[in-house]
């Protein structure tokens, strides 16, 4: 059997109707069985479940903005379907569901959960819609509940992988259907031991891409972006880039380690590990060949530059005229393992330790809460990371003109700064 080869689709190559027209002709001369298509929810909709349960978090109506959620997506199917479909009521019942499970009860000790539960709807749509329309243009497609291929711990939002039962769902429930069709299925959501449902972290559909990848043994995956590939810096932001033609396994994580988010960061690994390549195309211009991360790929060194934004800054000093040693950083490290917060950067001092985190609701506040006893703690929030990896003296002088900069760290091959970019 010839061996599967995995798509995926981000948000923004399916935001509307055109985006989704645009799927289906770069499908046209490529689809065939053995192919994983693998779906995240549609442009924004990610944020905008986020926003319903920040609403009822809030105790305020969410109603209003899910019925302003739900129009958009009819509004794209009226572009695709003619009027009686069946895609309509499949929308209208998602809906439905949706708000009922946004009438559940929600606090922040249920709040991962919650989340989970409800986050998963935009990649539902999306992908009922995607495999809809794929076959309404007679590019016949089979749908798949990604919960039911990918287990997960139950560490909701960002579960971990259980790689064991990940693969011997997907050999008995994904490999027999691909003998015969191409499969649509969701990025992002699977589902613990106990049916309920887990999401693997923001923009987690590379990493579900490059599981079921390494679950089937893939030949190869293809991320479709709106970008040509992988850039030494984001276009969106920088001019001048340039497109990295091939990538070393290693040179690409580190890339997405210090928030690149042109690939998820988790998505390398799996891949690396089995040396299945990656490929990052543009759907824009599907006929160009884009950037190929595989093992044998020639090592470059040109400066690389990239922003994390929405980042805190949190210094804790030890209250009495001790130094730093070994026990205050375990204190806060194990704090930080608890809350399943990653540190970005971290410097220590005699008397303090800084460490740079993203921004996530509650954990913060718990953070302090915890460690409040031991240390003295400031923070800053609202800062950026800004790192460039090989850099060279002319681009870091370019790069922090006028910053506000918080902290800086430097070694042979990585420049980092912690600063204010408005
Ligand atoms: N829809 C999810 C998100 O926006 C997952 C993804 O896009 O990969 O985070
Ligand atoms: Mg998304």
């Amino acid at each position: 059997m010839a061996k599967t080869v995995i798509y995926k689709f981000g948000g923004a190559s399916v935001k509307d109707a055109v985006a989704v027209r645009n799927l289906a002709d770069i499908l046209r001369n490529r689809l065939r069985k053995n192919m994983v298509i693998v779906i995240s929810a549609m442009g924004k909709t990610t944020n905008g479940i986020e926003n319903l349960i920040s609403s009822k978090l809030a105790n305020q109506d969410f109603y209003q903005n899910s019925t302003i959620l739900k129009s958009q997506h009819l509004a794209i199917c009226q572009e695709l379907f003619a009027e009686n479909h069946s895609i309509f009521s499949k929308v209208e019942n998602l809906f439905i569901q949706l708000n009922h499970d946004l009438e559940k009860p929600l606090s922040p000790e249920n709040y991962d959960e919650f989340y989970d539960r409800v986050i998963c709807y935009g990649e539902l749509l999306a992908t009922h819609i995607v495999m809809e329309y794929l076959c309404s243009v007679d590019q016949i497609v089979v749908w798949k509940d990604a919960r039911e291929l990918i287990q997960t711990d139950s560490g909701f939002r960002f579960a971990k992988i259980n790689w064991e039962q990940t693969k011997k769902k997907c050999e008995s429930q994904l490999l027999p259907v691909l003998e015969q069709f191409p499969v649509v299925t969701q990025g992002f959501i699977g589902s613990d031991a106990k049916g309920r449902t887990t999401t693997l972290g923001r923009e987690g559909s590379d990493f579900t891409a490059a599981i079921l990848a390494s679950s089937l043994n893939a030949s190869s995956v293809t991320i479709w972006k709106d970008v040509p590939g992988i850039l030494n810096a984001d276009p969106k932001r920088f001019p001048n880039t340039q497109l990295f033609e091939e990538l070393e396994y290693r040179q690409a994580a580190e890339m997405t380690y210090y928030g690149a988010s042109v690939i998820h960061p988790k998505t390398i690994k799996p891949l690396a590990n089995l040396g299945i390549p990656l490929f990052v195309k543009s759907f824009l211009n599907p006929g160009a060949s884009g950037t190929k991360i595989f093992s044998e790929a020639k090592s470059h060194q040109i400066p690389t530059i990239i922003l994390k934004e929405k980042q805190i800054l949190v210094s804790f000093k030890v209250k009495d005229f001790t130094f730093i040693e070994e026990s205050h950083i375990h204190a806060v490290y194990d704090q930080l393992q608890q809350l399943k917060l990653r540190v970005n950067m971290l410097q220590t001092s005699a008397i303090s330790i800084s460490i740079v985190i993203d921004v996530q609701l509650f954990k913060l506040e718990k953070l302090l809460s915890q460690l409040k006893p031991q240390f003295e703690i400031r923070y800053n929030e609202g800062l950026t990371l800004l790192t460039i990896l090989h850099p060279n003296p002319t681009v870091i002088a370019e790069q922090v003109a006028g910053l506000e900069i918080f902290l800086e760290q430097s070694t042979r091959t990585t420049y980092q700064v912690v600063c204010r970019t408005d």
